[in-house]
């Protein structure tokens, strides 16, 4: 598997590196939650340390949830059973309170693996509005049959706005979910991609906009 070792701690982090590689698997790392959101999309299994630099763990475990369901198993040296639960709560499907031994990381990866994906936030992997119909899982979207070519980002807000289909999504939250940075800089980057998709699909009405408060899956008029 390629792995995403989410860790700050450079001498448990080379470690972990050891311990995995030996085990036939590819590992990226960073050190900083921000990493995470950008890198989670393109590996099979993060492993996330709940105390780091640049933002709380809990919270960068929440922002790579909402965007995908890649396997998650949190590291921490809280042992506050609250904190713990919060983790499962946010998305984690497992926790490991350090010190652990690596054969107990390697067990509960496997276990986690072994038990499936995760469903997605989404009750049904497909969502349709009208004709057009969006394919969660394998990130395809048709209008009246035929396929549209989405840019991933386009495909991100998109799902982001179906996978809950009448709740309005702040733009600082597509920002963050999508881009990772909830910061105005973006801004014209949203509008561009919301732009795209009703140019795209022809069904301008597709994602509604909020004056102010922000986005919504609408109809596909
Ligand atoms: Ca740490």
């Amino acid at each position: 598997m390629r792995i995403l070792l989410v860790e700050d701690d450079d001498r448990l982090a080379s470690a972990l590196i050891t311990a995995l590689t030996r085990h036939g698997h590819g590992v990226v790392r960073t050190g900083m939650g921000v990493d995470a959101l950008r890198l989670a999309g393109g590996v099979d299994f993060v492993l996330l340390d709940l105390g780091l630099p640049d933002m709380d763990g809990l919270e960068a475990l929440r922002r790579v949830r909402r965007v995908s369901a890649v396997p998650i198993i949190v590291v921490t040296a809280r042992t506050q059973e609250r904190d713990v639960l919060r983790g499962l709560r946010s998305g984690a499907d497992d926790y490991l309170v350090k010190p652990f031994r690596t054969a107990e990381l390697m067990a509960r990866m496997e276990a986690v693996v072994r038990r499936g994906t995760r469903p997605m936030p989404a009750r049904d992997q497909v969502v349709t509005v009208g004709d057009v119909r969006i394919d969660l899982e394998t990130r395809k979207v048709t209008v009246a049959g035929l396929p549209v070519t989405l840019t991933r980002r386009e495909f991100d807000v998109l799902a982001l706005l179906a996978r809950e289909p009448g709740v309005v999504r702040g733009r600082e939250e597509i920002l963050d979910a999508v881009w990772g940075d909830p910061l105005l800089s973006a801004s014209r980057s949203l509008d561009v991609h919301v732009a795209g998709l009703r140019a795209k699909t022809g069904r301008p009405g597709l994602v509604v906009t909020l004056r102010g408060t922000g986005y919504r899956l609408g109809t596909a008029g």
